[in-house]
């Protein structure tokens, strides 16, 4: 697949590999629409790369923006969608101004069950990654 547009990846300083900006984005702006395929729970897919859109529906990212690290206080943000049609849609939108050569994150914001340790390095660093909001419950069961 062609490579996206003013995007890169490269090892990451965070994990594995990352993506980062080839040019400045401001906030709000969008940096990339996801390509992805659709699938339902039972159908046996790899979920590795794949993006919850709603109870038993999701989306596995087919492009660079698979590689996309999660971040505790990242610079960008996700949004997903179904359409009038029934396409499934996400895509990464910038949260606030990003230079050029500057890592691309989003929240993965993991249910509780699927949670794991987080190495993001953010001085906000929850130590998981994990919807904010199910935090307490996790570390009070420790
Ligand atoms: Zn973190």
């Amino acid at each position: 697949m062609p490579p996206l547009k003013d995007l890169r990846v490269v090892r990451s300083s965070i994990d594995g590999y990352g993506v980062v900006a080839t040019r400045a984005f401001a906030a709000g702006e969008l940096i990339a629409e996801v390509d992805g395929v659709a699938w339902r729970d039972g159908e046996g897919v790899d979920d590795r790369y794949s993006l919850w859109i709603d109870d038993g529906l999701y989306f596995d990212m087919v492009d660079q923006t698979r590689w996309i690290n999660h971040s505790c206080a990242p610079n960008a943000g996700l949004e997903t969608g179904v359409s009038d049609t029934g396409a499934v849609w996400a895509r990464i939108v910038a949260r606030r101004p990003i230079p050029s050569g500057e890592e691309i994150s989003y929240d993965y914001a993991f249910p509780a069950h699927l949670a794991e340790p987080c190495r993001c390095g953010s001085s906000r660093c929850r130590g998981m990654i994990i919807d904010e909001e199910e935090l307490p419950a996790v570390t009070a069961a420790r």
